[in-house]
């Protein structure tokens, strides 16, 4: 079930990065985390010195969008390489403009074949989003983030996977999520509704339940699809 490619769409706070996590390690795929894949891009300290990186750089801080010719081109070559590997792959949250799905899509259906590409979109309240990603703390170490709702310590100091201290992201600021929703709701939104025309398969699931049943959901789809 490897050669596969999933798309997991869902406002911040979703827990797209977590169920994109849980199906990697069920399905023996590789996660592309959009996020984390951008946030090494502009803070890695490999680029620092390239003006285009610098002014990506303060467009993701203050949760905007990244140009998207600039995330593309970078995002295409890390997937042709990864399917080179012979692995399936599992996008959370990208592509995240209409411009990036009408190009990556192409790409994807070349690689995994348009039959063995799959799409979610993790459903949720903006109001139950803002809350989430303001309690939300992530281990600096490995990236686990802490499930606070399901792990109610006011003052957590140690990340259960490794131990590792946490932190606090710049862009889960509260007028940063808030940027950050009506760019999902502006610009990502719409590419699903794009998608369906185009005949992908798309399923809808609800994210306001605990990631674990959320992901036998999910599961249960690609299953019954296969
Ligand atoms: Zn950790």
């Amino acid at each position: 079930m490897n050669k596969i490619a999933i798309i997991m769409y869902g406002p911040p706070g979703s827990g797209k990065g977590t169920q994109a996590n849980l199906l990697a390690a069920k399905l023996d795929i590789i996660h592309f985390d959009t996020g984390r894949f951008c946030e090494a891009l502009v803070h890695g300290p490999d680029r620092q010195k390239e003006k285009i990186i610098q002014r990506e750089r303060k467009l993701f801080d203050s949760g905007i969008l990244m140009t998207p010719s600039f995330v593309l081109k970078e995002i295409v070559k890390h997937v042709k390489a990864i399917a080179k590997t012979g692995h399936g792959l599992i996008f959370s949250g990208s592509p995240r403009t209409i411009y990036e799905a009408e190009r990556l899509m192409p790409v994807l259906e070349t690689l995994y074949d348009k039959r063995n590409i799959f799409v979610f979109e993790l459903k949720m309240r903006e109001s139950f989003s803002v809350k989430r990603n303001g309690r939300r703390i992530l281990c600096s170490v490995c990236k686990a983030p802490l499930l606070t709702a399901y792990y109610p310590s006011k003052n957590p100091k140690h990340c259960p996977v490794c131990a590792g201290p946490f932190y606090k992201r710049t862009l889960d600021k509260p007028e940063t999520i808030k940027i950050r929703l009506k760019q999902y709701r502006e610009r990502t939104e719409p590419i699903v509704t794009i998608l369906k025309k185009r005949g992908y398969k798309i399923f809808e699931v609800s994210a306001e339940p605990a990631p674990y049943k959320i992901f036998h959901q999910i599961y249960g789809h690609l299953k019954n699809r296969r």
